[in-house]
């Protein structure tokens, strides 16, 4: 069988090559497989010096120091331990987040919910998908202690006014934490500039490595615990640092910092192609906002006749979400596309296409022609019989 074309990029990247190998580099004898905690040596002190080096390369693409760079397994872990670490402080309280979050931060808040907290779930414009900063500031409370909002939507794309509402959280004292993990490498971050006090992010959005996270956590801050041990992370995370997970963490995020302006404007141009294309041929409805959004995603309903077809069509060259990957095992419509005010039946007649650095515009040709044969044989079947 001919591989499918990959357009599932929000769901995982490859790990770009260069990456691979300084990863494998980190696990021979003849390499840096030394345990980054041994001081006493020079393998733990060479690994140690990668490790240090990786923490500065994520600093770099977001604006923070190599201090305040925590090392988790993912962007999931680097969700829980930022809003129970907030929580678990405070001991009390109220959180406002949205309802159209990653389910790291959605469950995490529900378990907090059963301990007492309060949480609010902001509704996202209807059509659109945003959140605004002004639903933010209607919501905040005298107890609030924690926004969470993500900055890039997983499955429409859309982009959250983070600077606007780290203003806001940082004039009243309240802590604000952003799920980056779509949002870095794509679009510019400045946890400073932002007045972000927690930044989750995960490896393998941006072409590194599965099982590795970051979180930034302002240095300022302390945020309680949720793994113990070693003492390690400045307390905050224990466990022995995976030097090869982490150096291809860094590298990924490094070369992510020199792609950062070109590919936003390539890949631009093929979402906008995709989705023009797909609007001549059928009844297609977005959902997001092409104009507030990264252009790595396109995310449609199919509505008119013979959707389903199409979808079958299209699952049958490209390999696609019709929803993010942690929702499509469910079989239930998408909480996001839900959210934004589709029906159920619409929302699960929707496809998210997620391009990336391997995208061309053949490929999308390839797909485009499928579904136009795909559509002139059912043209010639109707007419015959
Ligand atoms: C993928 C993703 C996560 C989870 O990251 P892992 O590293 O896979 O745990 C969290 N939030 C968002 C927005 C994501 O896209």
């Amino acid at each position: 069988m001919k591989p499918l074309i990959y357009l599932d990029y929000a769901a995982a990247t490859p790990v770009y090559p260069e990456v691979s190998k300084k990863m494998m580099e980190c696990l021979s004898i003849d390499g840096f497989f030394g345990n980054p905690a041994s001081s006493s040596h020079h393998y733990g002190v060479d690994a140690q010096t990668l490790v240090q080096q990786a923490r500065q390369d994520v600093a770099d693409l977001i604006g923070a120091t190599a201090n305040e760079i925590i090392w988790t397994s993912g962007a999931t872990e680097s969700d829980n331990l930022a809003i129970k670490g907030v929580a678990e402080l405070a001991q009390s309280g109220h959180i406002i987040t949205s309802a159209i979050e990653h389910k790291a931060v959605l469950d995490t808040c529900a378990k907090l919910e059963k301990k007492g907290f309060s949480v609010t779930y902001l509704q996202p414009q209807t059509d659109t998908g945003l959140i605004l900063p002004e639903m933010v500031e209607q919501a905040i409370r005298a107890d609030t202690i924690l926004v969470s909002l993500m900055m890039v939507n997983n499955e429409i794309g859309t982009v959250t006014d983070v600077k606007k509402i780290g203003e806001m959280t940082y004039q009243k004292g309240i802590k604000f934490h952003v799920d980056a993990a779509q949002a870095a490498g794509k679009l510019p971050i400045d946890v400073r500039a932002m007045h972000i006090d927690l930044l989750s992010l995960s490896g393998h959005k941006v072409y590194g490595p599965k099982g590795i996270g970051v979180l930034y956590v302002n240095s300022n801050l302390h945020v309680e615990a949720q793994m113990h041990g070693g003492g390690h992370e400045n307390g905050m995370r224990s466990g022995t640092l995976a030097t090869h997970q982490i150096v291809g963490m860094g590298e990924a995020f490094k070369i992510a910092k020199e792609k950062l302006n070109s590919e936003q404007s390539r890949l631009k141009e093929l979402r906008d192609y995709l989705f023009n294309s797909l609007n001549e041929m059928t009844t297609i409805q977005l959902n997001g906002d092409l104009d507030q959004s990264v252009a790595n995603y396109l995310n449609v309903s199919f509505t008119g006749d013979d959707a389903l077809g199409i979808i079958n069509a299209i699952k049958h060259v490209v390999a696609i979400s019709s929803s993010s990957a942690c929702n499509s095992k469910l079989k239930k419509p998408s909480h996001v596309l839900v959210g934004l005010g589709r029906e159920a039946v619409f929302a699960n007649q929707s496809i998210r296409f997620s391009f990336g650095g391997y995208t061309t515009k053949a490929q999308l040709d390839t797909l485009l022609n499928y579904i136009k044969k795909h559509l002139e044989l059912k043209k010639r079947f109707v007419t015959f019989v």
